[in-house]
């Protein structure tokens, strides 16, 4: 294999607006802060799973513009392979446009620009990365059609799949056939399932009503600062994982990063069990960092964590 892992997803460049409070319909408000950050859940998974020393690859749509060259360059630097990224010839590189209030709260505007051109034909275009790797990651950030393509072919050729069903909605009965593994926070197990994770006891029921709807190889249910718990339909084992205790300033993909860091573990051999714990830990370590792509830890920070 030529890669540990893919990931096809989005690229979203984030211009963040911060104020005192939200501007009223027709009002020109005064922002107290700006800032830039490129993230999008492909591409920090993507830089999240190179970070852990897997050989990375990533699929998707970038404009022909400025933010498009700083995706590329941003992913070079971190040893992603971008040889599969297509520039789009008339649409923009997507963007998120974040208001960010005093306490924190936020809204948030997402224009998918080239993220949402991306066809079945651009991904079939890539069939040889998604079959030359070991693992494959998908969101839910592109069009249904393009996911689904690239589950098929890359389950087809007996790749470990990987689906964080995010942003959540209904799942189409034929993509759930070709996933391996289901990742979905808490927000989204509980709309997938109707059940309600805050309610401890419920989280075994849903991770494996998950796993035995979906058929699935396995299910990881990530619960922010209360950690993961995991079913692993291969061995049986059902284990909650328990949360690091670290220094926290900004829990913005952290998600994210624990599953680059999956994908990245699952594709040196390790099992699920063994493949959340480092997750669980590269998790924890990106909310120690702001950003979203750029907190995403190196392999070694991950491991020491785990000693
Ligand atoms: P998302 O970013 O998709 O909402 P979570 O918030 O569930 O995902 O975070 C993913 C994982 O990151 C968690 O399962 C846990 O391993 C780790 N994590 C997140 N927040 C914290 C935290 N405050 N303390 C320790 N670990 C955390």
């Amino acid at each position: 294999m030529r890669y540990d892992v893919c990931v096809l997803g989005s690229f979203m460049k984030d211009l963040v607006a911060s104020a005192d409070r939200r501007p009223l319909p027709g009002e020109t408000l005064h922002g107290t802060g700006f800032a830039e950050h490129l993230g999008g859940k492909g591409v920090n998974q993507a830089i999240a799973a190179a970070r852990m020393g897997a050989r990375t690859a990533i699929v998707g749509t970038i404009g022909s513009d400025r933010y498009g060259e700083e995706f590329l360059e941003l992913l070079s630097g971190d040893g992603v392979d971008t040889s599969w990224v297509v520039r789009h010839p008339s649409l923009g590189t997507g963007v998120g446009l974040p208001l960010v209030l005093p306490d924190g709260g936020n809204s948030i505007i997402i224009v998918s620009r080239a993220n949402a051109a991306i066809t079945p034909a651009d991904v079939e275009a890539a069939a040889d990365v998604l079959t030359d790797s070991r693992v494959l990651s998908v969101q839910l950030e592109l069009p249904v059609s393009a996911s689904q393509t690239a589950l098929r072919i890359a389950a087809a050729a007996g790749v470990t799949t990987i689906l964080t069903p995010a942003p959540v909605g209904p799942i189409d009965p034929r993509l759930a056939a070709d996933v391996d593994i289901l990742v979905p926070n808490e927000v989204e197990a509980a709309a997938l399932t109707g059940l309600d994770c805050d309610d401890e006891t419920q989280v075994p029921v849903i991770a494996r009503k998950l796993a035995d709807e979906w058929d699935l190889r396995g299910c990881v249910v990530t619960l922010g600062a209360r950690g993961a718990f995991v079913v692993d339909r291969s061995s049986g084992a059902e284990v909650w994982i328990e949360p690091h205790v670290v220094a926290t300033v900004d829990t913005v993909g952290a998600g994210d990063a624990f599953c680059g860091s999956l994908a990245a573990s699952l594709a040196s051999g390790a099992d699920l069990v063994a493949a959340v714990r480092v997750a669980n830990a590269a998790g924890a370590l990106s909310t120690t960092i702001n950003g979203a792509a750029a907190s995403a830890p190196a392999r070694a920070a991950a491991l020491a964590l785990l000693d």
